[in-house]
């Protein structure tokens, strides 16, 4: 490992991640933080969910099958994974090794149990966590989505008072009331700390 202010390539020095509540917009933020990125790599997940529209095989995520996420975690091929609404979400190894080997830093999005991993993997690691403007907002956002029964409704609040209490195991913490904003923020992060 290294250490200090040194980036020796593999040493998670050069790694960062983007974390947050569910449903904060990490992917948004991301999306307006590639163009402020030069010389990042964004890291393309694996999961098993099924594409949405607009999102293409290999560059939103690698979309795959349950059986080949099985295989890919028999194989050791993640350095993280997760379940999330369902689905499974890993970070592949390859993504992570080979922009490092090269010299270039790379950026990961994941859930907080990821962001969590990622740091006992890599504790250099610069993690950031992504905060909803305010609660109340969270709260409208999870009971305005009709069909919900009142007990899914609790235990997505139980999730994300869960996830907005680990807060404080991340290096920053960004709010995201306004997407160019927070990206910025996270950019001057990033170029400050990783790059
Ligand atoms: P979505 O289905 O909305 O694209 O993503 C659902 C959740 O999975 C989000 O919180 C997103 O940040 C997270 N996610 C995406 N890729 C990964 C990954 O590789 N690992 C982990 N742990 N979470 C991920």
């Amino acid at each position: 490992m290294g250490s200090g202010s040194t980036t020796t390539p593999g040493d998670g020095s050069r790694i960062a991640g983007v974390s947050g509540t569910g449903g904060v917009g990490k992917g948004t933020v991301i999306a307006a933080l590639r163009d402020r990125l030069e010389g990042w790599t964004v890291s393309v997940s694996a999961t098993t969910r099924r594409p949405r529209e607009g999102e293409r095989d290999g560059v939103s995520y690698h979309f795959v099958t349950d059986a080949e996420f099985d295989r890919m975690i028999a194989e050791d091929e993640l350095l993280e994974w997760a379940r999330f609404g369902g689905n499974r979400y890993g970070t592949p190894w390859r993504s992570v090794r080979e922009p490092l080997a090269a010299g270039r830093p790379i950026l990961l999005e994941l859930e907080i149990n990821g962001a969590l991993a990622v740091q006992k993997e890599f504790p250099q690691a610069l993690l950031i966590f992504l905060h909803p403007p305010d609660l109340g907002t969270l709260v409208a956002r999870m009971q305005g989505r009709g069909a919900d029964d009142e007990r899914r409704v609790a235990e997505r609040m139980a999730l994300a008072e869960w996830e907005l209490a680990q807060a404080s195991a991340f290096d920053h913490r960004v709010v995201n009331d306004d997407i160019d904003a927070a990206a910025d923020a996270i950019a001057r992060i990033l170029a400050a700390g990783a790059g």
